[in-house]
């Protein structure tokens, strides 16, 4: 059958009876539904977009341009507002100094620091963190790469994708003790697309660290449908020494699953 959507010879198709391909009908379909469920949550709507459902591929057409626009506004606001990070990068008009457990200290600037966490800020005017007679906190859980990883976030909202994967634990450490919400929420998306054999048990225990409902559903789930494969392995053994309560929660997790309760 030639698709009058997507097949070579579409464009030489007229109306009335042409024919359409299972999936051009499907993402029809589904392109239509979205906008529609989109009208139907008033507040999740992007700012720009008139309020009426689309009535056709047309309507929708004009609705994706339109979001289309709306996304190139937000990029340009995006890099006007990188230059914040790069006064970090470049150290302009630094007024505080961050000191890591081990390593250099990086200079950055307090207005950022406070304004991204509510602990900074009680940090920043409180005597008992600062050394004294110079402008300088003490994170002494992270290393130097860590605090420049955790500094780097917080200027710009995001991070290399080989930084986020080296540091993700203790950021999200960082994250929890700090208060600092988007980046939790960054670590835990992160953990939770790279979650199998391989990290399940670390996953497990850091969103105990940092009481992450979220994390620690989807690791024990994780866990308990592959517990043949892992229940062998030396990262269990070394799991379950250091964290003998959370073994024991595994246990009865698998016996409910293993009963149906779950
Ligand atoms: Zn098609």
């Amino acid at each position: 059958m030639d698709c009058c959507i997507c097949s070579s010879i579409a464009s030489v198709y007229r109306l009335p009876r042409n024919t359409i391909c299972s999936s051009c009908h499907e993402g029809a379909r589904n392109m239509a539904i979205f906008f529609n469920e989109l009208d139907a949550f008033g507040s999740t709507k992007p700012v720009g977009l008139h309020s009426t459902p689309p009535k056709g591929l047309a309507d929708v057409f004009k609705r994706i341009k339109s979001m289309r626009e709306v996304e190139q506004g937000i990029q340009e606001k995006l890099g006007f507002l990188d230059s914040y990070a790069v006064a970090f990068r470049q150290g302009i008009h630094t007024d505080i100094i961050v000191k890591p457990g081990t390593g250099p200290a990086i200079p950055a600037h307090k207005a950022v620091l406070a304004t991204r966490s509510e602990i900074f800020r009680t940090m920043l005017s409180s005597d008992e963190c600062k050394a004294p007679a110079e402008d300088t906190i003490i994170l002494p859980e992270l290393n130097h790469e860590e605090l420049k990883c955790l500094l780097e976030f917080l200027y710009s909202g995001s991070l290399a994708s080989d930084d986020a994967g080296k540091h993700v634990y203790s950021l999200l450490t960082a994250a929890d003790k700090y208060e600092i919400g988007f980046l939790r929420e960054f670590c835990e998306q992160r953990l939770l697309e790279s979650l199998g054999p391989e990290n399940a048990f670390q996953v497990l225990e850091v969103s105990e660290v940092c009481s992450s409902s979220l994390l620690k559903k989807q690791a024990m789930d994780f866990i308990v449908k592959n517990v043949e494969c892992l229940a062998f392995t030396t990262r269990y053994d070394a799991f379950a020494m250091k964290n003998p309560h959370l073994s024991v929660e595994i246990l009865r997790a698998l016996l409910l699953e293993m009963k149906g309760l779950s």
